[in-house]
């Protein structure tokens, strides 16, 4: 079995993706030697009137601020949290009163803790509960993660759907299968018409899912089959990584991945190694514009061959 280790090291080192919150306590209390979250800003985008899209390090996050309160959707890693939080109060917002895992990964859920210590209702579907209440393991980037603190975990989980009805937004957390894990949730501000992907979507590169957790590639299509079917052209695209998208560029991603998974699929179906698989270039009508951010085309196809 071929390891990448180099690119998934680099990936550790700057905590990009997935990192630093399975690395139980390293960069807790940041300082500018070691620490790459020392230097982290969190950005704010007004998407829509009281909604906004926050970047930092790891999976974007989205925030309603309002007359009933603060509603969250992810929170990256723990040592961000007080910059997530001043990012808020920056915007006339305050301490959460309900936070919205799109799924159990850590650069979504590595604020957790601190969030449900002070008060905020975590929610999320069942499975980010169950993940985050034992052991994991996440090969591709030789990480495990133990049962989290019991501040950590969701409060409020469900198996399908949940809606909240929150400052004059209908909400909605949707629940897609096995797609990039088990625990996928997209989320959509109804009246805003702004859709939240969570890992279903990276905007402008080839995206990670997690075998691990069930995850797959057919799956991960088939869930962003189901939120281009719920957006139209107007919709605000809000993607688990990379910047703010819309519905022409969630589709463009769509074919790609179809288009991959067709080819990959008839190469295994003859019997090809992944070694052969790559040698026959399935990606290069792609790698120019997708292969450019987390993954070269080897790296990622060493991810989605196994889940075809
Ligand atoms: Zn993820």
């Amino acid at each position: 079995m071929k390891t990448y280790a180099t690119p998934f090291t680099t990936l550790l080192l700057t905590g990009s993706l997935l990192g630093a919150s399975f690395t139980a306590g390293a960069g807790e209390h940041g300082d500018a030697h070691g620490d790459p979250m020392a230097k982290v800003t969190i950005s704010s985008t007004e998407v829509a009137d009281g909604i906004w899209m926050l970047t930092g390090q790891g999976g974007n996050m989205a925030v309603s601020i309002g007359e009933d309160g603060t509603f969250l959707i992810d929170d990256q890693f723990a040592p961000l949290h007080d910059k997530i939080l001043a990012a808020i109060t920056g915007l006339g917002g305050s301490q959460p009163e309900f936070l919205l895992n799109t799924h159990w990964h850590g650069d979504h859920t590595g604020g957790n803790e601190a969030m449900g210590e002070k008060g905020t209702i975590i929610v999320a579907h069942d499975n980010v509960r169950k993940r985050l209440t034992s052991d994991q393991f996440v090969k591709a980037f030789n990480m495990k993660s133990g049962p989290q603190p019991e501040a950590a975990l969701p409060v409020i989980t469900f198996n399908d759907t949940i809606t909240f009805h929150w400052n004059g937004q209908t909400v909605e957390a949707d629940h897609v299968g096995m797609a990039h894990t088990d625990s996928d949730s997209y989320v959509l501000f109804t009246e805003a018409n702004v859709v939240h992907t969570g890992d279903l979507f990276f905007n402008g590169f080839y995206p990670f899912l997690d075998p691990d957790s069930q995850g797959s590639l057919a799956g991960v299509i088939s869930g962003v089959n189901e939120i281009l079917n719920r957006i139209d052209d107007e919709t605000v695209v809000i993607p688990g990584h990379g910047p703010l998208g819309n519905k022409a560029q969630l589709t463009e991603y769509r074919d790609m991945l179809q288009a991959v998974y067709r080819e990959v699929k008839s190469l295994k179906s003859q019997g090809k190694t992944l070694d052969e698989v790559i040698a026959a270039q399935p990606t290069k009508a792609f790698d120019k514009k997708w292969g450019g951010g987390i993954f070269t085309a080897e790296q990622w196809l060493g991810i989605i061959y196994p889940t075809i």
